[in-house]
């Protein structure tokens, strides 16, 4: 009992996700509280390199499943060998990174196993018997605090309430044997990634975003972005408007941030808008209209028209440096 088990996400490149640091630290502290050890499992075609990439990070087994099944991370053959991992080890806790793919595929090995599922969780409380878990509703206007029944339980980590795992030892790499699916109803057609010069939205330590304020306009938005270095993020509105792309989308029905500077242009602070970001670091806010509800999160706020303040933001910047 107290077993926890991790799914590992890979890059497209291969390389090993930074959110399953998060989500293994998430991990060690469920194990801590319940008394188990921490294992992970890596699915790719070949998942060699990706389990001894993920060995390091205070994990004592990964459990590494390759087939040709497995290549991409579809919920229907993933579900099965993560659910077979998991009764290998007892696991008690199930869990990954709150990222598009552990969304699909951990409720999928929940209702495999008939577990209770808690998404997105924020902490780890109390310890044994008494273990609760923190999680977000109502676009994270109240913080629930849940206790989990049943001897298995699967979650996701909103891997900006935790700090990535370091690396601490050696842990083991097992082979894992996970059968194909009797019958694959989903079949991978094809991955388009957006490629973009800037760093990735939800790992930068900068962002900056626009919203219905830039009227469409995001110059400004991104010759500061590109002078720090940064991401570029945008509102609802800004997407649903067709101005920018949906995956720079920022809040409850985007990503969730939480980089060391959020620059909010022309962006009301909207409380769905807020649930994306409010874990920043430090919240800077530029808005024309003083009672714009995004100066009461912001740590900053400077009243004035972006098109203005910003170039002059960046002027300063560029003098400075
Ligand atoms: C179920 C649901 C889910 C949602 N999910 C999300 C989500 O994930 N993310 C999200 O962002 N929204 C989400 N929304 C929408 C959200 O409620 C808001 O409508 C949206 O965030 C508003 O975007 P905005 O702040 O860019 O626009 P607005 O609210 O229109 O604000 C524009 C702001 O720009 C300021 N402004 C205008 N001109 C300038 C200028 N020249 N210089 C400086 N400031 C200026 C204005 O004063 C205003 O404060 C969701 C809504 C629902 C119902």
């Amino acid at each position: 009992m107290g077993n926890v088990l991790i799914v590992v996400e890979a890059n497209t490149d291969g390389s090993l996700r930074k959110a399953t640091l998060n989500a293994i630290t998430a991990g060690q502290q469920l194990a801590k509280a319940s008394g188990g050890e921490v294992h992970a499992i890596a699915l790719a075609k070949d998942a060699t390199a990706l389990a001894n990439a993920v060995k390091e990070y205070g994990v004592k087994v990964v459990h590494a499943a390759s087939a040709a099944h497995l290549e991409h991370a579809l919920a229907e053959n993933w579900a099965p060998a993560i659910a077979a991992a998991a009764q290998a080890i007892n696991a008690e806790w199930i869990g990954a990174a709150a990222t598009t793919v552990g969304r699909d595929v951990v409720p999928r090995v929940a209702a495999k196993l008939k577990a209770v599922m808690a998404s997105e969780i924020l902490s780890v409380e109390g310890s044994g018997a008494d273990v609760a878990l923190t999680r977000p509703m109502w676009a994270g206007a109240v913080i629930a605090t849940v206790k989990l029944a049943g001897s298995v339980k699967c979650f996701t980590v909103r891997a900006t309430e935790f700090a990535a795992a370091e690396k601490s030892g050696a842990g083991e790499v097992k082979v894992f044997a996970a059968e194909a699916p009797a019958r694959q109803l989903t079949k991978f057609v094809g991955f388009k990634e957006v490629k973009s010069a800037r760093p990735a939205l939800t790992e930068a330590k900068v962002v900056i975003a626009g919203g219905r304020g830039t009227k469409g306009d995001f110059k400004p938005i991104e010759g500061l972005a590109d002078e720090l270095g940064a991401a570029v993020g945008a509102s609802r509105a800004v997407c649903d408007a067709g101005w920018q792309p949906n995956d720079l989308q920022i809040g409850q029905t985007g990503k969730v941030v939480a980089p060391a500077l959020y620059v909010a242009a022309g962006i009301s602070g909207a409380i769905q808008h807020v649930a994306g970001m409010k874990s920043s670091k430090t919240i800077v806010a530029i808005n024309k209209d003083p009672d714009a509800p995004i100066f009461q999160i912001a740590d900053y706020g400077l009243v004035a028209d972006l098109f203005k303040a910003i170039p002059e933001m960046q002027a300063a910047i560029k003098a400075a440096k």
